[in-house]
């Protein structure tokens, strides 16, 4: 069995109610975080986890709302782990800097801590991979010689001008499911999700926005998926179970059966939608 669990289903705009961008994906014992966006620390531990359970995040690319709290992924992970045990990131070209200016930035925290705590040593062990397409765990060794059977790996996306991004396939069991991050539709992206049980993927309202006349909201259109781009992909792809997130505008209560129809209308499998913390079962 896969389990994902939408930790934050929100956007760059503050949401009381929506986390940033960030999807938890468990399998096989093994717990993997796409994503670290406002709120993500919060949001696992009502998720019954945390960053110390993580065995890797995933980083799609580095727009501010999915990598702002990987600082407090860092932090948390090192003052609740009592045997050094770096948190493992893999990103695009860019992550690295991205940690390093991190580390930097809560260099007094470290400072403090380590003075205090005779058994804290500094700075937080972080292991950082900066990848492309291609296997990421597993995937050279086979699904069986993998991390627990889990193998994942990553494919690109189209979030142009930001780039490189990245969506991951975390394999277990048979199963497979895709956190897509923003893209819009592309082949490498049909690819990675061909056959796969789950499509976890961003979905804006096309329809909506287009009526705003702000230079700054017309400027997003381009470069993520609606909600009917994200359900032709699905259906393109075979997938089982589309998965909507991040959602702009945010997802208003009582709305839900209205994105699910305009994705019915392109794709005929199950389409969730939801709150933070909604969960899918696959397998
Ligand atoms: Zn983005
Ligand atoms: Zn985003």
């Amino acid at each position: 069995m896969i389990e994902v669990v939408l930790l934050g289903t929100g956007s760059p705009l503050p949401d009381p109610q929506r986390a940033g961008p960030a999807t938890l994906v468990r399998a096989g014992g093994r717990s993997f975080l796409v994503d670290a966006g406002r709120g993500v620390v919060m949001r696992l531990a009502a998720a019954g986890s945390g960053p110390n359970q993580l065995d890797a995040v995933l980083l799609t690319h580095l727009h501010s709302d999915h990598v702002t709290d990987v600082g407090d992924l860092v932090t948390t992970r090192w003052i609740t782990t009592f045997a050094p045990s770096p948190l493992v990131v893999h990103g695009p070209p860019g992550a690295a800097g991205l940690v390093d200016g991190v580390l930097a930035s809560l260099s007094a925290d470290v400072r403090y801590r380590t003075t205090h705590h005779a058994d804290l040593e500094g700075p937080p062990p972080v292991e950082v991979h900066e990848i492309g397409p291609g296997p990421v765990l597993g995937a050279d060794e086979g699904a069986d010689q993998g991390a627990d059977g889990v193998v994942i790996r990553a494919g690109a996306t189209d979030h142009r001008p930001v780039e490189p991004t990245l969506a991951y396939r975390i394999e277990h069991g048979g199963h497979a499911v895709v956190v897509a991050g923003d893209t819009v539709p592309c082949a490498t992206l049909d690819e990675l999700c061909a056959g796969a049980d789950a499509l976890v993927i961003t979905a804006i309202r096309k329809d909506v926005l287009e009526a705003v006349p702000l230079p700054r909201i017309q400027d997003i259109l381009d470069y993520h998926s609606s909600v009917e781009e994200a359900a032709q992909t699905a259906a393109r792809a075979g997938v089982g179970t589309l998965v909507l997130t991040h959602y702009v505008p945010a997802l208003a209560p009582g709305a839900e059966d209205e994105w699910r129809e305009r994705a019915a209308v392109h794709f005929d499998g199950d389409v969730v939608l939801g709150d933070d913390l909604t969960r899918v079962e696959i397998g």
